[in-house]
């Protein structure tokens, strides 16, 4: 009775470990969301717009303040040009963005590289449309890759590469270097590139993000999603938007008619707000999750448990002990030291060193984030 392609799509590690952190009673360092509250001027903006009639359909692509909003938004952090009437697609968070990009892209039988540890969403996504992953491994110690891999995941049927920066599991903010060999190799071979950056206001020390859209050329190739439930701490609202050239935004417009055709008309009025306080807005943001990276990173210093120190997203990669793989520690953990993690084996389609890692999400209150190490350090 079903559809051949749902048969290798299997249940959200992220929503498995939720189920199982409040079926144990565990704290919740898996999935990543906030356990705090977005800020409350924000819900006003939303409640004004309810009260002021914004109830109604939302054009196809998104309400236009909020369109020209981001589209401002990228002149001011990153010196580029996005037309706002064509060139910015509201979705339903970078979920539906995501998906509905690689589905207007991707052909059955296309090959898209994916940088592995990869969010889940990017293989899910490339196989619905009829896709095939390919994996470059980003390796450890501090996620760097292999330009060789590039090359060597190239076939006559690449069509894409999909990029995630700031990167989640590993927390890695690719390096100007290290976007200009992407973008080179993306020019040279004809790929579109899918630039997934929803962590690109959560960066650390002297990290900087630099959409790769922004470097020469990469502007007709690329097509940049980003979602405002991160930057506001807002995951529930899913309200994300891809950004690019009008002819790119155009093909995903077609999809996007068809999944949700329009985003949540209050919510984006409130978005549309929110922007336009940004400047304010971030520094307290970066500080209050700069505070909780290193609280985390502190706790775990004296652990069995290694951390690899982010340098974006709220994410914490850590090594586990040798004797046991990362799924089964995971489990143990959540059962028996109410403690629930990702285990990142998942995000891995070509090598096994995600067996070797869990992953810990940091975008939780102090407590949380205490009580969380507390119940992780009594496992030896
Ligand atoms: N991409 C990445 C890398 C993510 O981590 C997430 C969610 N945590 C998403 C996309 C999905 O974003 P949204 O909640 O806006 O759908
Ligand atoms: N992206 C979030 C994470 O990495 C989870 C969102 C989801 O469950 N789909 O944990």
């Amino acid at each position: 009775m079903f559809a051949n392609r749902i048969q290798s799509m299997g249940t959200s590690i992220f929503t498995l470990m939720s189920k199982l952190a409040i079926k144990h009673n565990a704290i919740n360092l898996g999935q990543g969301f906030p356990d705090f509250d977005g800020p409350s001027w924000i819900f006003n903006e939303a409640f004004k717009a309810m009260t002021e009639g914004k109830n109604q359909y939302a054009p196809m692509p998104g309400i236009l303040t909020l369109r020209k909003r981001i589209a401002s938004n990228y002149k001011n952090y990153y010196d580029m040009d996005i037309d706002s009437e064509n060139g910015v697609c509201i979705t339903a968070g970078a979920t539906e963005a995501l998906f509905v990009t690689i589905s207007a892209y991707i052909n059955p039988g296309d090959e898209v590289i994916l940088f592995e540890p990869a969010y889940d969403a990017y293989p899910a996504d490339v196989l619905l449309a009829g896709g095939i992953p390919k994996y470059v491994t980003l390796r450890k110690p501090d996620f760097g890759f292999d330009f060789n891999d590039l090359d060597n995941a190239l076939t006559s049927k690449t069509k894409a590469i999909i990029i995630n920066n700031p990167h989640n599991p590993t927390g890695k903010v690719y390096t100007r270097g290290e976007l200009e060999e992407i973008s080179k190799f993306a020019i040279k071979n004809n790929l579109i590139v899918i630039s997934d950056e929803v962590y690109e206001f959560l960066t650390y020390d002297d990290a900087i993000h630099i959409p790769i859209a922004s470097l020469p050329g990469m502007y007709d190739i690329t097509i940049t999603i980003s979602s405002t439930g991160k930057t506001f701490s807002l995951t529930g609202w899913k309200i994300g938007y891809a950004v690019g050239k009008p002819e790119l935004i155009d093909a995903i417009k077609k999809i996007h008619q068809w999944t949700t055709f329009a985003v949540n008309t209050p919510g984006q009025h409130a978005m549309a707000y929110a922007i336009t306080k940004l400047d304010e807005y971030l520094p307290d943001f970066k500080k209050m999750y700069l505070g909780k990276r290193n609280l985390m990173l502190k706790l775990l210093e004296d652990s069995t448990f290694v951390a690899h120190t982010p340098l974006g997203s709220y994410f914490i990669m850590v090594d586990i002990p040798k004797a046991i793989k990362d799924e089964d520690l995971a489990m143990r953990l959540v059962k028996d030291y109410q403690v629930a993690t990702v285990p990142t084996q998942g995000f891995y389609g070509k090598s096994r060193e995600g067996e070797t890692m869990l992953r810990l999400c940091f975008a939780k209150t102090d407590e949380t984030i205490i009580q969380g190490i507390e119940n992780l350090k009594k496992y030896v």
